[in-house]
C-alpha cells in the first residue's frame, strides 16, 4: 500500500471513531502535516492586548485559501527559523502589520510553520482585500525556480486540512494573482499547478474520505 494509501485508512478509521459531528477534532497531523507553532519557531504571537495592535487586528471567518511565494530566492542551506524571525521583525517594525501577512509558511523541506493566528486577517501589499483568507506562503521564488516534490506535497495537505476544517469548497482554493492584476504571485511554476488542476484533484482526493 502507498503512502496515501495507508494515510487514507488512518483518516478513515478516525472518521469511524469520531463521526460526523466531530469534525473540529481533526488536526493538521491527520492529513499528515503537524504544523509548527510561532512558540516552537521562536516567535512572539500577535497579541489584542497590545494596545497598538487592537485597532489593526481584524477578526476574520475562513471562507478562502489563498496561495503565495516569497517571491524573492530561499536558497538550499538558508534558515527557515531566522527568515521566519526577519519576516516577523520586519511586518511590524517596517509595515507596522500585527504579525506576518501570512498563516501558514512552507520551507525547502516541506516544514509547516505557523504565521499570524488564522483568526486574525492577512495583510498584503498589494489591492485585493484579504479578510476571510487563509494564506498559505510558500518560500522562493516560481518565477525562477520549481517547487520541489516535499513543498507540492505540503501545499496539497495544508490545503486539504484547511478546507475540511473550515468547509473551505475547492472552487475557493486560488491564489493571489487570481485576486490582484498587480502580481505574478505565486509565480508561473507554481500557479501551473493550479492550471493542470494538480491541487484541486490532489485536494479533492483526501476530502473525498469525508
Ligand atoms: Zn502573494
Amino acid at each position: 500500500m502507498d503512502k496515501l494509501g495507508v494515510q487514507s485508512l488512518l483518516f478513515l478509521f478516525m472518521f469511524f471513531i469520531y463521526g460526523c459531528s466531530a469534525s473540529s477534532h481533526f488536526s493538521s497531523a491527520e492529513f499528515g502535516k503537524e504544523i509548527i507553532t510561532v512558540k516552537q519557531w521562536g516567535g512572539t504571537p500577535a497579541s489584542r492586548s497590545e494596545p497598538a495592535n487592537d485597532s489593526l487586528a481584524k477578526e476574520q471567518t475562513i471562507k478562502r485559501i489563498t496561495l503565495h511565494h516569497q517571491g524573492e530566492s530561499f536558497p538550499e542551506g538558508t534558515d527557515p527559523i531566522q527568515y521566519l524571525r526577519n519576516l516577523q521583525s520586519w511586518s511590524r517594525k517596517e509595515k507596522h502589520w500585527i504579525d506576518i501577512p501570512y498563516h501558514f509558511i512552507i520551507d525547502l523541506k516541506g516544514n509547516v510553520y505557523e504565521g499570524r493566528k488564522i483568526n486574525y486577517a492577512g495583510d498584503t501589499n498589494t489591492e485585493y482585500n484579504p479578510m476571510g483568507h487563509a494564506l498559505i506562503e510558500v518560500v522562493g521564488n516560481f518565477e525562477d525556480v520549481e517547487p520541489n516534490e516535499f513543498q507540492l506535497d505540503a501545499i496539497v495537505k495544508t490545503m486539504a486540512w484547511l478546507a475540511f476544517k473550515y468547509n473551505v469548497p475547492v472552487d475557493s482554493i486560488r491564489s493571489h494573482r487570481d485576486y490582484s492584476s498587480k502580481t505574478v504571485c505565486p509565480g508561473k511554476n507554481l500557479y501551473k499547478y493550479f492550471q493542470n488542476g494538480y491541487f484541486h484533484r490532489k485536494v479533492e482526493e483526501y476530502l473525498n474520505y469525508k
